[in-house]
């Protein structure tokens, strides 16, 4: 029997109906409308897209974005000076640094100089470090979107083999944390670039998560009957967006699968919002 198809659209504008009627109430009672900054340096096409998108949600939710565009040649000082201000203006409550940054940039100073009450994202080290221990400030968009579609199958993930494949700070690291966390209850197994034989993990896995950047690189033959199927990827092959797995075959397979695109990206956004508006809470408490 085919998978179910996880809808991570409709999902995604569940989340973010929750968000617009928190924010409502926000609003009425202390006079907030959680406002994120974003930063866009360089001109790179998909980035554009992905800042607009997370712009339309925003203003679908209620809430106030801005756009702060610089040229492909910022400097270092520059990016940091703007975020610096952003980190002091009373207004903003949350910072976005949409990502890849121009090469000559240094991607790790300037994710740090976000102020951890502002980090949207969830990528300063202090709310990594209090996400592992499990007491999250703000949690990482796209894990955290996983989480929310896995919850939706309404397959139990304690106790379950979640293989991961990749480990970046983005993605595969803080998938494995949320995975392992006490409630969740997952055994873990993360592969990347020198696992071998990745298909005999992928064989055992009940859960598997694909955040590689590969197109289709996990084979229809790898998925364990009746896994439950999450592909973070998003690749462009020529007009198409495709994910990280083959998914015609992995749809016969699995039990449920998200699709590319509809699946984890709508979630990610979703995810933002919900950060966004709990940064808004937290610096008017
Ligand atoms: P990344 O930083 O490039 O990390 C890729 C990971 O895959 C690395 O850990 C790498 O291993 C591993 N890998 C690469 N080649 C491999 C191979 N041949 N065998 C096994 N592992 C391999 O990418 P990312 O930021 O995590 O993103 C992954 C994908 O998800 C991309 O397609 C990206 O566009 C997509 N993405 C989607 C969303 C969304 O909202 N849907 C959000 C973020 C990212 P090493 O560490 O050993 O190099």
């Amino acid at each position: 029997m085919a998978a179910r198809i996880i809808d991570g659209k409709l999902i995604a504008e569940q989340c973010r109906e929750l968000t617009a009627t928190k924010a409502a109430q926000l609003k009425t009672s202390r006079g907030v409308v959680p406002h994120l900054a974003a930063i866009l340096a360089g001109d790179d096409p998909a980035s554009q897209v992905y800042v607009r998108n997370k712009e339309r949600a925003c203003a679908k939710a209620g809430l106030h974005s801005t756009l702060h565009r610089l040229p492909a040649d910022v400097s270092q000082q520059e990016l940091i000076a703007l975020i610096q201000s952003l980190n002091q203006d009373p207004s903003v409550n949350g910072i976005l640094v949409q990502l890849p940054l121009p090469r000559h940039l240094n991607t790790t100073q300037v994710l740090d100089t976000v102020h951890p009450l502002k980090d949207v994202d969830a990528f300063h080290p202090e709310n990594v470090g209090l996400m592992l221990q499990g007491r999250p400030r703000f949690l990482p968009c796209t894990p955290a979107g996983v989480m929310q579609l896995l919850h939706s199958t309404g397959t139990p993930i304690a106790g379950k083999h979640a293989v991961i494949i990749g480990r970046s700070d983005i993605v595969g690291k803080p998938m494995a944390a949320l995975l392992i966390q006490k409630g969740a209850d997952a055994t873990v197994t993360i592969c990347h670039s020198r696992t071998p034989d990745i298909a005999a993990f992928c064989r055992q896995a009940d859960i598997l998560v694909a955040a590689v950047g590969i197109p289709e690189f996990v084979r229809g033959d790898w998925i364990k009957p009746d896994a439950v199927v999450i592909d973070v990827g998003i690749n462009r092959v020529g007009e198409r967006l495709v994910g990280d797995v083959e998914y015609a075959p992995a749809l016969e397979k699995a039990a449920a699968i998200t699709p590319v695109p509809g699946g984890v990206g709508p979630m990610t956004i979703a995810m933002l919002l919900q950060n966004t508006l709990k940064a808004a809470e937290l610096q008017s408490a």
